[in-house]
């Protein structure tokens, strides 16, 4: 072992205190030395969360309102039980674990992530946030340590599906989208029911904007820029925003055999350059967006017939909204120019938008001072994939942190983030939290 894996496994807290010489005592804290979790406690507690809905793959389908799903929900219940936290479930269906601070006329700081998964998902999206939350309460316990603001540990109910519990909690979720079916076959109304909350009191989860004095997350990259470029740490800059459009291409439908290739109005033809335009036109411009057509149906859809329409979607994804409007704006351009050629025409349907969420400055600061502490690296980065944080920055100072995920695989099975970084994750979490407890900021 070199000093960096030395120092990187120390602050992971996989040295025990007879190799390194100190203790995990509140000494060390008022000493100036960040106080660290259990790393190994914190790995055992995922493993077993891993039985819950256990695929013979090796990664779970835990999806929301099944009995997998439940029967997890009980067992983190049991853990906050262990970390002395007083759990509640809420109107919505979110699990919530509460630690009074020293100050009660102080606004609660929120931390924690969802248990729920995708069909065949991994075990660590969502999970390594959850328990490490846990974990940092019970390690903030056992250290004696008392923050001035109250915490609130919590598990999302429903991220997978769409942010269901996060954003019942902050006032985004409708009344009509308490129907939606869910992939557990239950309406969201029955689900909520299922868990133990009651959606015909969604209003009471509710919180208002500086109801909370922050909210921080650990998450897995889901990506694979950490590992690539050997950085422990990724503070999260924003959960970029998405616009989706369903494109329809109108061509004529003629006989395949007795149409010229000069007199054709093929709507797939003009459908195939769009899909090219698209990567041609993300990709002309320098930064991380991205966009994708990511489902396509011609009809009348016959060998023997030039199809005449063609159903396709767009997504454009970026941090920077005026970046996606530029570039939809060049793309209905192009396809305006390609539809000309033939005689077809396009015509763009907006399906569905997630504004950006940014995340706060003085959070992202925070989260690097915990990091160097602890002597790790890191790397201000977006993130591609949408989490409950979104929701919390409408409602106050929101943070988010990422650790390695291996060969950037998420929601599947092959799914990894190695014990050492887990516990890194949850020791940048645990300071990240005590300096946001400690600083002017999560006044309200
Ligand atoms: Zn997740």
């Amino acid at each position: 072992m070199n000093r960096r894996e030395f120092s990187a496994a120390l602050a992971a807290g996989l040295l025990s205190p007879r190799f390194t010489g100190s203790s995990r005592s509140s000494r060390g804290w008022f000493a100036g030395r960040a106080p660290t979790v259990n790393g190994e406690r914190l790995n055992r507690h995922l493993a077993e969360l891993a039985r819950f809905g256990a695929n013979p793959q090796g990664g779970v389908t835990r999806l929301a309102y099944s009995d997998a799903d439940l029967q997890a929900r009980q067992y983190v219940l049991g853990l906050m039980r262990d970390a002395k936290l007083s759990a509640t479930v809420d109107a919505a269906g979110n699990i919530f674990g509460a630690r009074p601070g020293s100050s009660s006329a102080l606004k609660p700081i929120l931390f924690g992530s969802h248990i729920d998964s995708v069909p065949e998902g991994g075990n660590y999206d969502g999970n390594v946030g959850s328990l490490a939350a846990i974990e940092v309460a019970q390690s903030l316990g056992e250290q004696g340590i008392t923050t001035r603001h109250p915490l609130q540990v919590v598990i999302w109910q429903n991220e997978e599906g769409g942010l269901y519990g996060s954003r019942a909690v902050s006032g985004q979720l409708t009344t009509e989208e308490l129907q939606n079916v869910s992939r557990s076959g239950k309406t969201i109304a029955d689900g909520i029911k299922f868990l133990g909350g009651d959606p015909s009191r969604l209003a009471e989860s509710r919180r208002a904007k500086g109801d909370i004095a922050g909210y921080l997350e650990l998450h897995i990259e889901q990506g694979g820029t950490l590992e690539r470029e050997h950085v422990d740490i990724g503070i999260v800059e924003g959960i970029v925003g998405i616009k989706q459009w369903e494109v329809t291409v109108t061509g004529f439908a003629n006989h395949a055999g007795t149409t010229p290739m000069d007199q054709r109005h093929d709507a797939l033809l003009s459908a195939a350059r769009f899909v090219d335009a698209v990567n041609r036109i993300v990709t002309s411009v320098p930064g991380r967006q991205v966009g994708t057509v990511g489902r396509m149906q011609a009809f009348p859809g016959a060998p023997n017939v030039i199809p005449g329409q063609v159903v396709c979607t767009l997504e454009l994804r970026d941090l920077d909204y005026a970046k996606v409007d530029m570039l939809y704006s060049r793309i209905s351009t192009e396809a305006t120019r390609i539809g000309n050629e033939n005689e077809t025409t396009f015509a763009f349907h907006m399906l569905h938008e997630n504004v950006p969420a940014p995340s706060d400055p003085r959070v992202r600061g925070l989260i690097a001072e915990s990091a160097r502490a602890l002597g790790l690296t890191t790397k201000v980065m977006p993130s591609g994939a949408g989490h409950d944080a979104q929701a919390m920055a409408t409602l106050g100072p929101m943070g988010m942190i990422f650790i390695p995920s291996v060969g950037g695989i998420s929601h599947a099975p092959k799914e990894f983030s190695k014990a050492s970084d887990i516990a890194n994750g949850a020791n940048v979490l645990m300071g990240a939290l005590l300096k946001l407890d400690a600083s002017s900021m999560a006044v309200g």
